[in-house]
């Protein structure tokens, strides 16, 4: 008998069963067992022995999944680092990474058994028992060769390309078998082969390496050679290309290269609308062989896409968002992570809050595989670990082509209003621009950040926003109160009358939407075509990608939009992008706003002029002689890069420090409060002036629960993995206090 640990998708440690071994269980392969008295669960085998475990009863692992293993050892490892790292359970891994249906429960045997999809199959074909063996083949070709040459032939080769493929029992995808299935259904009926349905090896019916690969312009080849030579020596290389440079075009040349040696390719990206557009590029060249994963394929896809990967042998192409990292690669070769710098690479939702990009510079130390983090404004978290020697750089300064970078344009709004040179949200500068595309027949795109967060102030004059004297990062305003609060320590003051700056009484409270852009625009340009591009109005897919079509196709002359305008999107008839109001990014109540604002700046200007060399981009904002639209007008990346590092040290910030953010909630208020204030103090007996808070969360109110925030900054150089062994002993004490009972806390290692 030998006994598996075994990890079930919960948010609990591992269970032991006991193992038949008959049933043929691998480490790694997914099992069904009981586990209480009315639940069956798929759990993964973590590992195997022989030695007898203390307890009496052990139930019995009940049946083997699927022909193949779902996780390799590269994969096992990598778990377990996640779980580690940022503190949950393998379960709770196992949960995110395994897709719903790869992953049956049920409250029966035969329920579950139901509810198994059938791994996807194909048709494999293998000679008759009688002829496996070299001399029985030989003699039957011999005697028919005359008569039937073109079936014997065909039964030679499907003998050699069995040998070629160590084919232990002669079987071989009938797609390689090159004949007609009226020749093998011939075959077939004389007894002379055997068909059988078998695990899908891979999708791809794409037999060649020879792709036709772009031609690279100098400065690309340069690139290329750069990227490769960082890999000969095992480092992950950061490639900063500015937008337009032709990243995709390197990307390609690495990736053919590892496909034609069989090796597996995934490509990550930070959003599914990029997704698309991106597959359509890739599959012009990589015809067959892309496959795509992301939340809105059908649960059967998702499924029936991750067993097929656990079943391939390599040479598989794979490109979606964050999750992707799970899917299984049996032949890591390459990692591209597109647009690393993004935050929408960093799950926080629910635990894993995990962060693909770094799961793939560890998925690198732990397979051997190359890693290219690519961006046209990479975070600082990357761009510190080039300057460190860590990774290695690679830049990439033109527009590929006769693109050239958009002229930037700063309005001062201030000014703009003195001199009554502004329309509602309007400076005329902007105005002037959008009028000088229209007139031309060419587009525009507007941009207006707004986030769901409470509001901040400004002063109408001077532009100055309060900042917490300890955080440097804005204030906010809470609704219910005539307060400012640090979002981070909880440092709070009256808001002021005054300008602390400038002394005027002009301090107003900021913020306005799209949707108010959108009207505007429309009366002020009666006849422009507009539309909108959010998260209200892109809900749906087919929404979308309607809206996206329609000013590919410049139905539509000026789409005013979100966050969601600055995701790579080609547009060739746009020469003005308008930025609305650069001050809130400016002061969003965030460490990273600056580093944020320069990158949202920086991609919407991206859409501009990439074919021609008219874009033009205006940026409206009040503070014209503030460092980041300083560094944005002149796209000086490495002093805007410099600057913010120096800011982020002096006040302990990553790329200089490890965040951990716990939220607690709880529909008692009081209770949290109080609960909030114990575990603040239990982490500081520990941690000392690391920790801050608590403080109101962003949304102090999510259905109906109150929600609190502490935070715990642990410098560089520290130990993390001391740092997260005490935090795990703060939280079981926590756990184990009856008074807090009900007191959820969530843990966010790297939080944003
Ligand atoms: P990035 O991702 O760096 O912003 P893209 O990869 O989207 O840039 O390239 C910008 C444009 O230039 C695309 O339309 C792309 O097809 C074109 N392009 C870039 N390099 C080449 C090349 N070597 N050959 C042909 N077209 C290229
Ligand atoms: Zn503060």
């Amino acid at each position: 008998m030998l006994y598996a640990q075994v990890v079930l998708p919960l948010a609990q440690p591992m269970y032991t069963f006991s193992l038949d071994e008959k049933l043929a269980v691998g480490v790694g392969d997914a099992v069904v067992v009981q586990f209480g008295s009315s639940r069956y669960y798929t759990g993964l085998v973590w590992s195997i022995t022989s030695e007898k475990p203390d307890y009496p009863r052990l139930k019995p692992i009940l049946k083997k999944l699927y022909s193949h293993p779902l996780l390799g050892p590269n994969e096992q490892q990598m778990w377990e680092w996640i779980a580690d790292y940022y503190m949950c359970t393998l379960g709770e891994v196992m949960r995110l990474a395994l897709p719903s249906l790869a992953k049956p429960s049920a409250t029966s045997y035969v329920e579950l058994e139901e509810r198994v999809i059938e791994e996807p199959t194909e048709s494999f074909v293998a000679l008759s028992k009688e002829l496996q063996s070299e001399e029985t083949l030989a003699k039957y070709v011999e005697q028919h060769r005359r008569r039937s040459p073109r079936r014997t032939e065909l039964m030679d080769s499907i003998a050699a390309l069995a040998h070629e493929r160590n084919s232990v029992d002669g079987f071989v995808p009938r797609r390689l078998v090159d004949a007609t299935s009226q020749q093998l259904l011939a075959l077939r009926s004389k007894s002379l082969i055997r068909t059988e349905q078998r695990p899908r090896e891979r999708l791809t019916s794409a037999t060649t390496n020879n792709f036709l690969l772009p031609t690279l312009s100098e400065a690309q080849q340069r690139a290329l050679d750069e990227i490769k030579g960082a890999h000969s020596n095992a480092k992950v290389a950061l490639l900063h290309g500015v937008t337009g440079s032709g990243k995709t075009e390197i990307y390609i040349h690495l990736i053919a290269e590892e496909l034609s040696k069989g090796n597996d390719v995934m490509v990550l990206v930070p959003e599914i609308v990029i997704t698309s557009q991106l597959i359509e590029r890739l599959e012009r060249i990589f015809e067959g062989r892309t496959t795509t994963y992301h939340s809105r394929l059908t649960p059967l896809r998702r499924g029936q896409t991750f067993l097929r990967l656990a079943a391939s042998t390599g040479g598989e192409l794979i490109v979606g968002v964050r999750s992707t990292i799970f899917l299984p690669m049996r032949n890591p070769g390459l990692i591209v992570v597109d647009e690393e710098h993004d935050p929408g690479y960093k799950q926080s939702d629910m635990q894993p809050r995990y962060n693909a990009r770094d799961c793939a510079v560890v998925m690198s130390r732990l397979s051997g595989c190359r890693v290219v983090l690519g961006s046209a404004t990479p975070s600082l978290e990357s761009y510190l670990n080039a300057l460190s020697g860590k990774y290695h750089y690679v830049e990439l300064k033109e527009r590929w082509g006769k693109g050239v970078l958009p002229e930037v344009i700063v309005s001062d709004t201030i000014r703009s209003v003195k001199r009554g040179e502004r329309k509602v949200h309007f400076n005329f500068d902007l105005l002037h621009n959008i009028e000088r595309s229209l007139a031309a027949n060419e587009q525009v795109i507007l941009f207006q950040n707004r986030r769901g967060y409470a509001p901040y102030i400004q002063c109408n004059t001077c532009g100055y926003s309060p900042r917490c004297p300890h955080c440097n990062v804005t204030l906010t305003q809470h609704k219910a109160s005539s307060r400012m609060e640090c979002h981070y320590c909880g440092y709070t003051m009256e808001r002021p009358l005054f300008c602390p700056n400038c002394e005027t009484q002009d301090i107003k409270t900021m913020g306005f939407g799209t949707e108010k852009v959108e009207e505007e625009v429309s009366r002020l340009f009666p006849d422009a075509r507009v539309e909108r591009l959010d998260g209200d109005t892109s809900s749906s897919e087919r929404a979308f990608k309607r809206i996206v079509s329609s000013f590919e196709q410049h139905e539509t002359d000026i789409l005013v939009g979100t966050q969601i305008l600055t995701k790579g999107f080609d547009f060739e008839g746009v020469t003005t992008v308008g930025i609305l109001n650069a001050d809130n990014l400016l002061s969003a109540p965030d460490f990273r706003a600056s580093e944020r604002a320069y990158q949202l700046m920086m991609q919407v200007a991206g859409r501009a002029g990439r074919h021609n060399d008219r874009g033009r981009v205006v940026i409206q904002t009040s503070q014209p002689k503030h460092p980041v639209i300083v560094y944005v007008a002149s796209g000086d990346y490495h002093s805007m890069a410099r600057a913010e590092l120096a800011e982020r040290k002096a006040f302990g910030y990553p790329p200089y420090s490890h965040l951990i953010r716990f939220m607690l909630r709880n529909k008692d208020y009081s209770l949290l409060h109080q609960a909030s204030h114990a575990v603040a103090a239990i982490l500081r007996q520990k941690f000392g002036g690391r920790v801050m808070g608590p403080v109101s969360a962003a949304l102090e109110m999510l259905r109906g629960e109150h929600r609190s925030e502490i935070l715990l900054k642990i410098e560089s150089g520290a130990s993390m993995k001391l740092a997260r062994r005490l935090v795990r002993e703060v939280l079981d004490t926590v756990a184990q206090d009856s008074r807090y009972k009900g007191v959820t806390i969530t843990t966010d290692v790297d939080a944003w």
